[in-house]
């Protein structure tokens, strides 16, 4: 399951954010560690193919794909320094996938700014720090035990403290290490650490309701333009966290109508999650038999074998091949059975690389 972490400055709207999240969450009973820790929020994605394939299956149940979003405290200045609070909040966040930071960009005199104006473009640059500053004192704590063990000749030491200490100098200064040119060896060398300024970043805008109908504000576009100027590798995304907190107190049925009167598109929700998509390159399959319609994650360019695997290792193992049917074959022919008649039923084998919509059907050896 795609997995984000939220961070951002106190007062921008986390909290607004999650707690919409989590009211428009997924069957609880799917997912019960999230009952159980109030930090994480699991919600189903949205897609319309889903329930497509569900009215031409009619299965005993449909389960589309889940997102697991992860909250931490706001996370404030100097957090990273004071007694270590902010390292342990930051924690929560290091399994995660990818960061989503939240920033404000709406104006508005009577939420105050921690930092006594709205200013995205600095909120960027203090999140970095933070996280840098947290990264630095994992970083550290392994550069130690690195180094001693190199010193008995561990030659895998040696080469991990070469790879530490390119990561040191830019933590030490403050600075993410998207901004530094590291080695797929590097990469492989620091993984374990699950350092947060590796992770790729959804910069989450949370901006004046109307601004996602009109013209975009000039917080947003300031944003984007110092991500630009810094080659960061991520993306923005815009929301109203107001919006948001009323979509999920109405009924799911009344939602679309709710939008469409305000003459917009798609929930931020929808939106965050195909920015987390996008950024990560990842894509959709569907499993779609009587039993269960399902709708199955996976990373762009895997292979049958690789998307096997993600329902059960032993299908990847055992992988003989897999029937498959593009979606618009599947629906435009009313299921298996005319896919199959037409002949658009293709037996894929283990080199066969999925398309994003793909119906499967694997074989496999137990
Ligand atoms: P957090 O500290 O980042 O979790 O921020 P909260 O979600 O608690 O929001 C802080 C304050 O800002 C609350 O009073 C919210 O009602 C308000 N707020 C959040 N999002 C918006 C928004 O999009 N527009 C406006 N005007 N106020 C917002």
């Amino acid at each position: 399951m795609l997995s984000l972490g939220i961070v951002g400055l106190p007062n921008v709207g986390k909290s607004s954010l999650f707690n919409a999240l989590t009211a428009a969450k997924a069957e609880a009973a799917n997912y019960p560690f999230c009952t159980i820790d109030p930090n994480v929020g699991v919600v189903n994605v949205p897609d319309p193919r889903l329930e497509k394939l569900a009215e031409i299956v009619n299965p005993e149940r449909t389960v589309p794909a889940a997102v697991q979003f992860v909250d931490i405290a706001g996370l404030v200045k100097g957090a990273s320094t004071g007694e270590g609070r902010g390292n342990a909040f930051l924690s929560n966040i290091r399994e995660t996938d990818a960061i989503v930071h939240v920033v404000r960009c709406f104006d508005d005199d009577d939420v105050i700014h921690v930092d006594g104006s709205v200013d995205p473009v600095r909120d960027r640059a203090t999140i970095e720090f933070e996280l840098a500053l947290a990264d630095l004192s994992v970083v550290e704590k392994r550069l130690d035990k690195a180094k001693r063990a190199a010193k008995t000749g561990d030659k895998d030491a040696a080469a991990e403290v070469s790879s530490l200490e390119k990561a040191h100098k830019p933590l030490s200064d403050g600075q993410a290490l998207w901004h530094v040119s590291l080695t797929a060896e590097d990469r492989e060398r620091l993984k374990g650490l699950q350092l947060l300024t590796l992770k790729p970043i959804l910069y989450a805008a949370n901006v004046t309701d109307s601004e996602l109908t009109g013209a975009e504000g000039k917080h947003v576009t300031a944003l984007r333009a110092a991500i630009a100027a810094d080659h960061e590798p991520a993306e923005v995304v815009t929301f109203s966290a107001k919006i948001e907190m009323e979509l999920a107190e109405l009924p799911p049925e009344d939602r679309k109508e709710f939008l469409a009167s305000l003459g917009i598109e798609s929930a931020g929700l929808d939106r965050l999650i195909r920015g987390g998509y996008s950024l990560l390159g990842l894509q959709t399959y569907f499993t779609a038999g009587e039993k269960e319609v399902r709708a199955w994650t996976i990373h762009k360019g895997d292979t049958a074998p690789k998307a096997a695997g993600v329902i059960h290792s032993d299908f990847e193992k055992g992988f003989i091949r897999a029937e498959t049917v593009s979606y618009a074959d599947f629906v435009a022919h009313n299921g298996w059975k005319g896919a199959r008649e037409k002949g658009l039923a293709r037996a894929e084998g283990k080199e066969y690389v999925m398309v994003d919509g793909d119906v499967v059907l694997f074989r496999f050896n137990v």
